[in-house]
This record gives structure tokens, sequence and C-alpha cells, in this order.
């Protein structure tokens, strides 16, 4: 199957709307589509699909990814705390900011695995993130556990 590179899916030709489609509609696909139209609030594929997205991303360093992560207006990512083996990010601004708090839900597990993608490309390691905070709990900012492996 010939599919797209991500490089590819920023030709874009709208003469009239343009490069950019409304905020609800990116949530109606994660928070309708995915969380609730798939089995498991689409727990599993989630993880697959932001995978493949995030080793989909053309950035070599962690910078780069966070700075594409700022540019697909996903959020605003912060790095908290940087080891060898963990790294802490919040992210400000998440497409998630502002709906109505659902206690102990979290509904950022796909950016996480985009980040889990990325970064297990960048380091060439096996990489697991976890998210720790987010706005919908009442949190007040998003953020991710990374954990390194050897
Ligand atoms: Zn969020």
């Amino acid at each position: 199957m010939r599919g797209y590179t991500f490089h590819e899916l920023r030709q874009i030709d709208r003469s009239r709307l343009g490069d950019e489609v409304p905020l609800e509609l990116f949530r109606a696909i994660r928070l309708i589509g995915m969380q609730q139209g798939l089995p498991l609030e689409g727990k599993g594929t989630t993880a697959s699909i932001g995978r493949k997205i995030g080793e989909s991303l053309p950035v070599k360093t962690l910078d780069e990814l966070l700075g594409l992560f700022a540019e697909l207006r996903i959020g605003l990512p912060r790095v908290l705390e940087q080891g060898e083996r963990s790294i802490r990010i919040a992210i400000d601004d998440c497409f998630c900011k502002g709906l109505p708090v659902i206690e102990e839900k979290k509904v950022c597990d796909l950016e996480g695995a985009i980040l889990e993608g990325a970064l297990g490309k960048i380091l060439n390691r096996k990489v697991s993130v976890r998210e720790t905070k987010c706005n919908v709990c009442g949190d007040e900012h998003c953020e991710y556990e990374i954990r390194i492996y050897e």
C-alpha cells in the first residue's frame, strides 16, 4: 500500500479554506471517534496510532520534537526534569484545555504515544511514556513521565 509521509501531508492547496481546521474537529476525532468509538476507549489502538505518528515525524532531537509539538499546536511543551533515564514534560495550552472536568479521566494518551514513538526513534532506545497529569481531571497542566531503557 502506498501511504503518505508526514512531509507529503504538508502539501496543502486549498485556496479558500487554507491549512487549518478548528480544534473541535481534532477533539471530535480524538474524544468522540477514538475514545468513544473504539473498544476499551481505544487504548491499545490509540497507543499504536500515536507511536506510528511519532515515528513519522521529521525530527532528530528532543528540542526539534518539542518545537514541532508547539508548531502543530498540540500544546506548548516544557521540560521539567531531565535525567539519563527519565524526562518529565509539562504541556501548557494542551488541546484538552477548557474541556469540562471529568474526575479521574486523562485524555491525552495519543499525544503521549506520539512522544513515545518519536523519542524511541530519536534515541534508538525503548522508551515508555506515561500520562501523569491532565487538565481534564483538574490538574494545572498535562504532564508526561518518560522512561528511557538501556
Ligand atoms: Zn491534555
